[in-house]
């Protein structure tokens, strides 16, 4: 489904990305697990689009999307639901789910039912159905998160990349977070996922990879690599 062999990034001269050859098969939950700064951010970027991988390359469903612009690649069926709050401060919450939708209705991958999946998206996120009207940059921080997931869904894509969506929210707001994950994955959904929360992360994943220095250090079926010990050592203490 989403296969990416050999990808290289950078920014600027310096090189982050050496060499990352990963697979997300499709209805499959797979997570990137490494410490700061080892090239998570950097591999969802340079898959959508927001960044030009510097050699390599990514298929979608058979089809290379390699270097093409990131609105393209979001036609082609591959949400990004990046790190931080990246909503549209001035638009509502519907209007911002709205927007998710853009792609795929102005290239006719298939338009379906965007009122329907609007539902199932405030089903998905009471809390901003409750909100639907008000200004989405007066939502607190982890209501943006989940405005920035929920667009994502708005593209019905193919594959689901998620980074850190439990970044900077309350305990109990993770753990609704996780729920909705599993939830997803239950609805068939592929997705490729970067968290903070390793242990659990790996514990709602099929398969995991761990990158290490911009380099895939190993990789394994996520109960596999949940229960080794140098995994567990250096990703799994404080989760
Ligand atoms: P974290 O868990 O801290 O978010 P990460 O694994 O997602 O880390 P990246 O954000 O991908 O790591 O960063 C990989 C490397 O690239 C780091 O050394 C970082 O300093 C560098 N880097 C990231 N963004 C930029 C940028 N816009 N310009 C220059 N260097 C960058």
């Amino acid at each position: 489904m989403l296969q990416i062999q050999n990808l290289h990034a950078a920014y600027g001269k310096v090189e982050v990305l050496h060499d990352i050859s990963l697979e997300v098969p499709k209805g499959k939950v797979v997570t990137l697990i490494g410490s700061n700064g080892a090239g998570k951010t950097t591999t969802m970027r340079a898959i959508s689009g927001m960044i030009k991988p510097s050699g390599g390359s990514i298929m979608l469903n058979g089809k290379a999307i390699t270097g093409l612009s990131s609105n393209k690649i979001a036609r082609a069926g591959l949400a990004h639901s990046p790190e931080g709050r990246r909503v549209f401060a001035t638009l509502s919450v519907t209007d911002n789910l709205l927007l998710g939708a853009f792609p795929r209705l102005t290239f006719g991958r298939e338009r379906g039912d965007v009122q329907g999946d609007l539902a199932r998206v405030f089903e998905l996120f009471p809390r901003l159905k409750e909100r639907a009207s008000q200004q989405a940059g007066t939502l607190s921080g982890g209501e943006q998160q989940m405005l920035a997931m929920g667009r994502a869904l708005m593209l019905n894509p193919e594959v689901l990349l998620l980074d850190e969506p439990s970044m900077g929210l309350a305990p109990l707001l993770v753990n609704e977070v996780f729920r909705i994950i599993a939830e997803l994955k239950g609805r068939g959904i592929t997705m490729l996922l970067v968290e903070q929360f390793a242990a659990a992360a790996l514990e709602v994943a099929d398969y995991g990879y761990v990158l290490e220095n911009g380099r895939i250090a190993c990789h394994g079926p996520a109960q596999q690599l949940k229960d080794d010990p140098a995994v567990k050592a250096a990703y799994l203490g404080a989760s």
